[in-house]
């Protein structure tokens, strides 16, 4: 496939096409590449491949936003293009499922974590692969370094998920992910949508998709598909139920043309938009970018609402963030715009505790750089920890993670001191 623009092709605007002209090859990926004369940037990004836990699919919408010329710093090719050269060894406290999603799981497919909210995993697709997915334990395509953990499928599961949440009205609130709603068929949204509308004690419904940052143009030329997201709304509406999309926007160059007539037309159907970022070291940990994320969502009524740290996923420890650097990014940020338009800054504990306030914790340690949360709505006796890239410590940190026995004493000692701190009233004071 030759390298195609918007202006070059008046198909660029529809979704079918984008779907069927997606990049999933490296030969493919070759096409698009203009500044690599001896093939060596090629070679980098096979060895990415080669250890990357996420398949690779990237719509030409995205591979259009790249800066060729700058392959290596883009901020866009970082999120979708593994290369092997910056691959960094990862954290000694990585593991597959690091927020314990199945352990979570009363029934295949949906995540009860939170008292009155449920998660449900509706695919294992979506219309581009993300290098840093939380769920590269089960999202997307096996790689050459991860067998994905395979839900049943979909119709097998669908009335289980339906008799838990029938027979637990307590959940209010249901998120439907994946993978990715903008890779579900029109016929199976509407499903899922009216399913859940026919269950009375939900009051709120929220489509969690990467779409509207990578595909916007399925709002504006998938009919079909758009007509049941509408539908679904104007039901949920009669009834009092809130249906909302759940953007993934992490960098103020995804917001396109394509973006803004996206957002105006789902603004226009009463359709609450709310953005959760990943940051992402070389994408969005600078405060400036950050502040022209924010004002950008803002202005096209997508409403800045989480930033999380990023997961710990293999292959991508280079692009994690420290707690320090995330609490500064969301100081620099705070009082730019109204209130509701600022985004809380979070770690989703690995280990299961849930979302906690990237300044909430209970003790950390900047040397060993390990945080510690509690996480009392949803395990209340249990302490969580998050730790810091390896590469933000000093090398005797670094060294110290690196020894198993000395890991752990980094561990045990920040969870007793944790303790202390909590029983004596100096949760959140740094050591
Ligand atoms: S779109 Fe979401 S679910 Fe899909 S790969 Fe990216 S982060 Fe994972």
């Amino acid at each position: 496939m030759s390298r195609i623009t918007h202006e070059m092709n008046h198909e660029f605007a529809d979704a079918a096409w984008q779907e069927r002209h997606a990049v999933t090859r490296i030969d493919q990926l070759r096409e698009w590449m203009r500044v690599d004369a001896d093939g060596s940037l090629m070679r980098d990004v096979e060895l990415g491949l080669a250890r990357a836990p996420m398949a690779m699919r990237i719509t030409p919408y995205v591979l259009n936003l790249i800066d060729w010329s700058n392959f290596l710093k883009d901020a866009i090719r970082k999120q979708f293009i593994p290369v092997g050269s910056e691959i960094l060894p990862s954290h000694p406290l990585l593991k597959m499922d690091s927020l314990h999603e199945r352990e979570n799981s009363p029934v295949d497919g949906l995540v009860h974590r939170y008292q009155d909210k449920a998660l449900l995993l509706a695919t294992d697709r979506c219309p581009v692969y993300c290098r840093f997915c939380t769920r590269s334990y089960s999202v997307g395509l096996d790689t050459q370094s991860v067998s994905k953990k395979r839900a049943a499928p979909f119709q097998m599961r669908w009335h289980s998920i339906l008799a838990y949440l029938r027979t637990n009205p307590v959940i209010v609130d249901v998120v439907v992910s994946g993978g990715d709603c903008f890779r579900l068929k029109a016929s199976r949204l509407l499903a899922i949508g009216m399913g859940l509308l026919s269950i009375p004690s939900i009051r709120r419904i929220r489509f969690a998709t990467k779409g509207l940052a990578v595909l916007p143009m399925k709002v504006t030329s998938d009919h079909e598909w758009t007509d049941a997201l509408f539908n679904i709304n104007h039901v949920g509406r009669d009834q009092g139920v809130e249906i909302s999309f759940h953007t993934h926007f992490n960098h103020p160059g995804e917001i396109t043309d394509y973006t803004i007539a996206a957002a105006e037309l789902l603004f226009k159907q009463g359709i609450r938009m709310r953005n959760q970022s990943v940051l992402l070291a070389g994408v969005n940990d600078d405060p400036e970018v950050m502040k022209q994320l924010v004002k950008r969502l803002s202005d096209i009524h997508i409403q800045p609402y989480y930033v999380y740290t990023c997961d710990l996923v293999e292959g991508i420890e280079h692009m994690r963030c420290s707690v320090k650097r995330a609490c500064q990014i969301e100081n620099a940020v705070r009082g730019i715009t109204a209130g509701y338009n600022t985004p809380v800054f979070v770690v989703d504990t690995p280990g299961g505790g849930g979302k906690r306030d990237v300044h909430s914790f209970e003790h950390y340690d900047r040397q060993t750089g390990l945080a510690v949360y509690r996480a009392p709505s949803v395990r209340p006796n249990q302490l969580f920890t998050y730790p810091d890239p390896l590469q933000s410590l000093s090398p005797d940190a670094q060294a110290a993670w690196l020894n198993p026995k000395r890991a752990e004493r980094i561990l045990s000692d920040a969870v007793e001191t944790a303790r202390v701190k909590s029983m004596s009233g100096l949760c959140g004071m740094q050591k």
